[in-house]
């Protein structure tokens, strides 16, 4: 074979991207087509540490430094789909991580705002999305707990560190119709919990049990 290196190994990738969306997403029940569509496009092994390149499209979490996670892929798209996003909507992240739910969410959405706490990871997940072109994302270091009021209302919001109970501020940062998609409980033992904010007032279904990690606030304390 004369195809350069690269070339294969990227090709190699491409073959286990398209094994997880058909194995690990479709057949457990996500059948939006955008949802699928940005899961097979965006290259989840960019946002992995080098040491777990291998593994990036596993199915499972990973660290990704900092004691923090790159979630499963499946949590990923079951997230997303319950966001009901298109191109008008604008996605309000907390917990960016290696910046990889940003990804997917740009695929979909008109605008994404992600706010992380810690900065080193922060900044390398800037790295990659700034490598990858991606124009409408906006990236903030600090907690998330309090929201983006500059850039409020949203009209998603998605959660991906854990608080024990729902954030007020981001209740409030919630455009009329629009969704919020949080894991809430004890540290490491949550459930997904879907808010519908209709006609001013928050409408509760929770579904399936999740292990995120806790949301902190800027001393470290969890929420
Ligand atoms: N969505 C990420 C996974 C995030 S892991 C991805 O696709 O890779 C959860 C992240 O939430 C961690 O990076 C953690 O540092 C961050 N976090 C915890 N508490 C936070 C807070 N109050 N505000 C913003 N980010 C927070």
């Amino acid at each position: 074979m004369d195809l350069p290196i690269n070339k294969l190994y990227s090709q190699d990738y491409d073959v286990l991207r398209k094994n997880m969306v058909e194995k690990q997403i479709e057949r457990r029940g996500v059948s939006d087509k955008n949802v699928l569509k940005a899961m097979l496009k965006v290259e989840r092994h960019l946002f992995v540490p080098q040491e777990y390149i291998e593994s990036a499209y596993d199915d499972n979490p990973l660290p990704i430094g900092e004691g923090q996670t790159i979630s499963q892929p499946f949590i990923v798209a079951y997230m997303t789909e319950l966001l009901n996003l298109d191109s008008t909507k604008n996605v309000l992240e907390i917990g960016t991580g290696s910046g990889y739910q940003a990804a997917i969410l740009a695929e979909i959405a008109g605008n994404v705002y992600s706010i992380e706490l810690i900065k080193s990871l922060s900044d390398k997940a800037k790295k990659v999305l700034d490598m990858l072109n991606y124009q409408n994302i906006k990236l903030k270091v600090g907690d998330g707990y309090l929201g983006w009021k500059e850039y409020s209302p949203f009209d998603a919001i998605i959660v991906t560190c854990a608080p024990t109970h729902i954030p007020k501020m981001l209740k409030d940062q919630l455009a009329e119709g629009g969704i919020i998609i949080i894991p809430v409980g004890e540290a490491y033992s949550q459930e997904i919990v879907i808010l519908k904010k209709e006609k001013g007032k928050l409408l509760k279904k929770e579904t399936i049990g999740v292990r995120f990690v806790p949301m902190k606030d800027e001393k470290g304390n969890t929420y």
